[in-house]
């Protein structure tokens, strides 16, 4: 027997991107585990990952393309040679392009976190069609760009620097549930004295295991953050050197809290004055006794319609106390900017065609439910005529699903789809184009939640006909007639091109020696901003932004109420008074591994979690069968009678395949597709609901 070990990474939606190492006997896996020696994976896989042999060898992997035999939506296909799906495609696209290339979208998000099968090949295909650009906020702008109008980019404490924490707010997140390795260092702090605080309306596995837990009010987390503010700066909990010499705006800011009482705060987040004092008291004294006090905000906190301001907010918190000083001191959102990528060599936006006939036009993901129903107009633009989705599932993600499905429905809409397996969008499909896993092919990732790159080699062949995502766009570039040389860049060419080894974080960056390695460490500094030196544009941390100002935003931290409440639609509260989150379910992975069995059974069947006094006022038990519902859609789950679901919200852990829920459908029935203050991001978990028994 032939046995080898294939350093590889995990390619998911996920902070961590782990380490694994992939066991190959005879040309076949036979396990998978996480890499011992590095630092933040320590040898652990997720439940999901740790199952990643019967994903890729599913009986239900898609192994050859296919072409539509039945209506859009009933999933009937028959298998085709790939000649026969690319010349359909490139015949399709070229009529299109022949009269506006801006019919033709990609849709694409973090089915594969990986820099080569991601948007390499694939944008340099889009814009050397000059086809719509897609704007890919469905999960993280709205965050992202809250925190780099204060901080100057998405980067902040080293994960790794967590265990020497004395106080973590962990805030929005649920990381037993999602970012499993940052909850291991926790468990260490934990260990080491720490005491660990919960913020998030929804008390998930996470938040059972802090000392405390805040559970405010979906949406709400903006005003936590200004009323912390008001108690440190009334109780002088400061670090003045720290704030005279690294920021910007305090008297500013001093001033716009000074109306954020606990007793307002409390009222807007629905909890009491009394945890108010406590969180900013705790984080306030920790700090002034010199102990490093860490947040960890995830993306929970940006779903609602105030959510860039929210993250913005809570970013502002470790430079009034001067957190910044220690490497276990700080904020992390996303480690995502600490990398120098080479984005614009991988991609390519040089290719775009700019003949003056026309301007390029941008598509926002998170509401395609409604762009794919637009007619032609002077303001839109041409129509969607075809859609390439690869890396997402639209169908069933987007928010307003009903609305998606409606679209993706078009007779007239030609629609291309490279997916593992037949998903919702696939059952929409014109024609579907077999993709390898992420043990079948070559990629380099950087993540969004350490500080490592590593490398993924290709541990089997590839199943069936299935091929890499590179490889489908190399040859429906060779089927437009591109003949531009970056085409025949190989996947180690692209992975090569992924960092800048000249910018001193990346500094020792070498593909080939890196594919042997696994993976390398970023060169940065354990406290990157404990002498300031923050990316903004004054280098301070900017409490004040005039950057904001000039893009039309309040430049001071701010409250903005969710869309959908009673402070800002009574009416619909009236109608709809239960808010709704859909966090993620800890067995999948947005809707990855939804229809991996073994993981389906462990979570049952979709539930709605409702506090008892919210079950009881609609004669709802344990157990009974609820329809959820407003005026964009309904579902139906099984009642879970839980305080975990704080009163006035119920939680519906996600993402369901709508294929495999009770009722064909899931909680994106009951999303809405308004963006948020920032980022242009959808909001999901700033939805009001009825439920009643079904
Ligand atoms: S999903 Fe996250 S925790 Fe699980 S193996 Fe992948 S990177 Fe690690």
């Amino acid at each position: 027997m032939n046995t080898r070990v294939v350093r590889a990474a995990c390619p998911h939606d996920c902070p961590d991107t782990c380490a694994m190492l992939v066991t190959v006997t005879d040309g076949v896996a036979t396990a998978v585990k996480g890499d011992p020696d590095h630092p933040n994976t320590a040898g652990v896989l997720c439940t999901k990952v740790a199952r990643y042999l019967e994903r890729t060898y599913h009986s239900d992997r898609l192994l050859y393309p296919m072409k539509r035999t039945g209506k859009k939506g009933e999933g009937k296909f028959e298998r085709i040679s790939w000649e026969e799906a690319l010349a359909t495609i490139t015949t399709k696209l070229k009529t299109i392009a022949g009269r506006d290339p801006r019919a033709i979208l990609p849709y694409s998000y973090a089915g594969t976190m990986g820099a080569v099968q991601g948007e390499s090949m694939a944008m340099r295909f889009f814009y050397r069609l000059g086809a719509s650009k897609l704007d890919r906020t469905i999960c993280s702008s709205a965050g992202g760009v809250g925190i780099k109008y204060t901080l100057g980019a998405k980067m902040g404490m080293d994960t790794e620097q967590y265990e020497h924490s004395k106080l973590i707010l962990i805030w929005g997140g649920n990381p037993i549930a999602s970012n499993l390795h940052f909850w291991m260092k926790v468990q260490e702090a934990k260990r080491r004295g720490a005491i660990l605080v919960a913020i998030d309306p929804y008390r998930s596995l996470t938040a059972e295991k802090c000392d405390h837990h805040i559970p405010v009010l979906p949406g709400t987390d903006a005003a936590l953050a200004l009323g912390m503010m008001h108690i440190l700066i009334r109780d002088d909990l400061l670090d003045h050197d720290y704030i005279d010499r690294y920021t910007l705006g305090y008297a500013q800011l001093a001033e716009r809290v000074s109306e954020w009482t606990p007793e307002k705060t409390a009222q807007t987040c629905g909890i009491s004055s009394e945890q108010v004092e406590l969180l900013a008291n705790l984080y306030g004294t920790t700090a002034k006794r010199g102990d490093p006090v860490a947040i960890r905000v995830n993306y929970g906190a940006q779903r609602a319609r105030g959510g860039g301001m929210a993250v913005r907010n809570i970013a502002c918190l470790p430079a009034l106390v001067g957190a910044w000083r220690s490497p276990a001191g700080g904020v992390l959102l996303s480690s995502g900017e600490t990398y120098p990528k080479k984005d614009r060599q991988l991609q390519r936006p040089d290719l775009m065609p700019h003949d003056g006939k026309r301007p390029s036009r941008i598509i926002n993901m998170s509401t395609i439910g409604d762009d794919l129903l637009q007619p032609a107009s002077a303001a839109f633009g041409p129509a969607i005529e075809a859609l390439i989705v690869y890396n997402s599932n639209p169908v069933a993600v987007a928010p307003e699903s009903a609305k998606v499905a409606r679209g993706f429905a078009r007779e007239d809409l030609f629609t291309v789809v490279l997916e593992h397996f037949q998903t919702d969008t696939v059952d929409y499909a014109d024609i579907v184009l077999p993709a390898t896993t992420q043990l079948e092919h070559t990629d380099i990732h950087a993540t969004y939640g350490h500080l490592y790159i590593v490398a993924n080699n290709p541990a089997i062949t590839p199943l069936g006909e299935a091929k890499p995502n590179t490889e489908i766009f190399r040859q429906l570039a060779a089927g437009m007639g591109f003949d531009d040389p970056c085409f025949s860049d190989s996947d180690d060419d692209l992975a090569a091109q992924a960092f800048d080894a000249t910018h001193p974080h990346a500094i020792h960056f070498h593909w080939p020696r890196l594919k042997q390695d696994g993976w390398m460490k970023l060169s940065v500094p354990d406290a990157p901003f404990a002498q300031g030196g923050f990316p903004t544009p004054s280098g301070k941390c900017e409490f004040y932004s005039e950057q904001m100002k000039k893009d039309g935003l309040d430049p001071l931290p701010a409250y903005l109420p969710p869309y959908e409440s009673p402070a800002s639609a009574p009416e619909l509260a009236k109608k709809y008074p239960l808010a709704m989150i859909s966090p993620p379910q800890r067995n999948f992975l947005n809707t990855t591994f939804v229809n991996v069995k073994s993981l389906r059974d462990t979570e049952g069947e979709p539930y709605l979690e409702i506090h008892p006094e919210d079950a009881g006022a609609r004669s709802v038990a344990d157990g009974d069968m609820v329809r959820i519902f407003n005026d964009r859609g309904s579902m139906v789950a099984k009642a879970h009678v839980t305080p975990n679901a704080r009163q006035g919200l119920v939680v519906a852990l996600s993402i369901w395949w709508k294929k495999l829920a009770t009722d064909g459908k899931n909680a994106n029935e009951l999303t809405s597709q308004r963006l948020t203050d920032m980022g242009r991001a959808p909001t999901f978990y700033d939805v009001l609901v009825q439920v009643e028994k079904a």
